[in-house]
């Protein structure tokens, strides 16, 4: 498999080309068809496998040039995680116009709050917490979201934010495509699956 072979736009193979990146990693080459189709995805991928520009990828193809809300959300279990993600995205989208926010705690409300009102935000990455409570403020509105991310699920349920996460995703249109990636499948992550996905593509590397 060769990212030449994958429906992806001009500008993303060259922020491809441009990280250095010759051939997919093996959760890439599986989970990036069935996203770019549209489908749902569960990967069983650990971190370092590549499964981050798995999901960028088609995240960044997903998105509507007209800036209409926030279109794509990426939920991580930590700041680290958040930031790696953000980072990622941000290197893939180099040569379109996507700056995606992030929201996590710890740091100031007030910056992600003014960021939030720049209506060319069409993506968010962030942590449970505080994703939850800019919706609570009404600082954040999530029934524009087409594209959904649970990364290391099984990290955010050993945590506790299967709450949070069921909240926010009743924020989010039932219709939009979600990709959900896990290190491990244990039963809760399979009920998460079943009352957030709809006939998802299992993949395993
Ligand atoms: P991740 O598992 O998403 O944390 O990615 C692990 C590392 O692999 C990151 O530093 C990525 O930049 C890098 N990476 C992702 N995809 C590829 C690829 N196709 N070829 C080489 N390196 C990659």
């Amino acid at each position: 498999a060769s990212f030449t072979d994958l429906p992806i736009s001009e500008n993303v193979r060259r922020a491809v080309a441009g990280q250095g990146w010759e051939t997919p990693t093996p959760i890439q080459a599986l989970a990036m068809p069935e996203l770019l189709d549209g489908e749902d995805v569960v990967g069983l991928a650990q971190t370092g496998s590549g499964k981050t520009a798995a999901f960028a990828i088609p995240l960044i193809e997903s998105l509507d040039r007209k800036p209409r809300g926030v279109q794509a959300l990426v939920l991580v279990p930590t700041r680290e995680l958040a930031s790696q993600a953000a980072t990622e995205i941000s290197n893939l989208s180099r040569y379109s116009p996507v700056r995606p926010v992030v929201l996590c705690g710890g740091v100031g409300i007030g910056p992600q709050i003014k960021a939030l009102k720049n209506r060319a935000t069409s993506v968010v990455v962030g942590t449970p917490g505080r994703i939850l409570d800019h919706l609570q403020r009404g600082t954040l509105r999530l029934n524009a979201v087409r594209y959904l991310v649970l990364d290391e699920a099984d990290r955010m349920l050993d945590m506790g934010f299967a709450p949070d996460v069921g909240r926010i995703l009743s924020h989010t249109p039932n219709e939009r495509q979600t990709a959900l990636f896990s290190a491990t499948m244990p039963d809760a992550i399979k009920g998460m699956v079943k009352r957030h996905m709809r006939s998802p593509r299992y993949l395993t590397v």
